[in-house]
């Protein structure tokens, strides 16, 4: 029949037949679920226009914060989509078209185009909301009387729940608002820390991505440049065993690449040679032990000597006869394991 039913909870006394009650409906919270829910009959309208008539409800959830709709469509909205359907959602709004309901039968209400909940049985009368031509649903829910009154719509999320079903969630009248201002403080506050106005935010960020890029290049640069002087006159120190140079360089706050590049440069310069590097950065040890070719055909073996001299500075390494890696924990021991790399090299000439 016509009776229409509210759920509630005794929070102190009693209930019984006969008493008389007094309901008061919360209007402001009303009016929020009233905007959200009639909301959704202009997207659901929205959404068949522009992704097609495949598209059918599959769920629904108002509240007075947002509105959420699940419905039926295979892949995800682009954002082009999504602007066009809230254009449609905010032009219906704008038009200001009143709200209509009609009790009818159910043939009648066919007969009126209507959409139906697929599946749903419905009973001999059914009830048609209208929102001029643009959209009619069997709806038994509260709605607005005028489609202005909802004041203005905005999607705010768009994702897949489960196959061939997509989720829009959206806000609409002062929810929007609230948005928008939230928005628009975060930006101002994302400007401010980028140290300039909202407008001109996306070119600074660019500007800094673009100065991050060569201080890092400059800094790379300066590594290179520290590793070499710290190296100094290093080559001085080389010790020779018949015609094979053998030098150990203890290097602070070089990395592989670094030491990779400098080994090259004293190779170059001592010719035979084998050079056995330890560089200390930050607590973590790196050891190269690199060899040129005449040294490796003298009987160096660069994998062999990192093999012996790893597990000094806590660590385990190995490589080809030219070149060896290992790394380390322990920076105490590196002028230890320097010195094994010195005996080590020795034995094998
Ligand atoms: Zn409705």
């Amino acid at each position: 029949g016509d009776k229409i039913a509210h759920h509630g909870y005794v929070e102190s006394g009693e209930f019984s037949v006969g008493d008389i009650a007094t309901l008061s409906v919360d209007s402001v919270r009303r009016g929020l679920i009233c905007k959200n829910h009639s909301a959704t009959h202009l997207l659901q309208k929205a959404l068949k226009t522009v992704l097609g008539d495949h598209v059918e409800q599959k769920g629904s959830f108002v509240s007075d914060g947002r509105l959420r709709f699940d419905f039926s469509h295979n892949q995800a909205m682009t954002a082009e989509e999504i602007a066009k359907v809230e254009k449609i959602v905010n032009e219906k709004i704008t038009e200001a078209i009143p709200v209509e309901t009609k009790v009818m039968t159910i043939d009648e209400a066919k007969k009126t185009g209507a959409m139906a909940l697929f599946g749903e049985k419905y009973g001999e009368k059914v009830r048609v909301v209208m929102m001029g031509d643009f959209s009619k649903e069997f709806c038994g829910g509260t709605h607005v009387s005028n489609t202005s009154t909802i004041g203005t719509f905005k999607i705010v999320s768009e994702a897949g729940i489960s196959s061939g079903v997509r989720r829009i969630e959206a806000l609409t009248g002062e929810g929007a608002l609230e948005y928008y201002k939230e928005t628009e403080a975060e930006l101002a506050k994302a400007a401010a820390a980028a140290k300039t106005e909202p407008a001109k935010l996306a070119d600074k960020i660019e500007a800094l991505l673009a100065e991050i890029k060569s201080l890092t290049a400059e800094n790379k640069k300066l590594k290179d440049k520290i590793a070499k002087d710290a190296a100094g006159d290093a080559l001085s120190g080389a010790e020779k065993v018949k015609d094979t140079s053998i030098l150990k360089l203890s290097l602070s706050g070089a990395d592989i690449n670094s030491m990779r590049n400098l080994g090259d440069d004293y190779k170059a310069k001592l010719g035979n040679s084998v050079i056995i590097m330890a560089s200390d950065a930050d607590g973590k040890v790196s050891l190269l032990v690199m060899a040129s070719d005449d040294a490796v055909a003298a009987g160096i073996h660069a994998g062999n000597i990192i093999k012996k001299i790893a597990p000094i500075v806590g660590g385990g390494g190995g490589g080809r006869p030219n070149m060896a890696q290992a790394g380390g924990k322990d920076a105490s021991k590196i002028e230890e394991a320097l010195a094994a790399g010195v005996e080590e090299a020795k034995n094998m000439l």
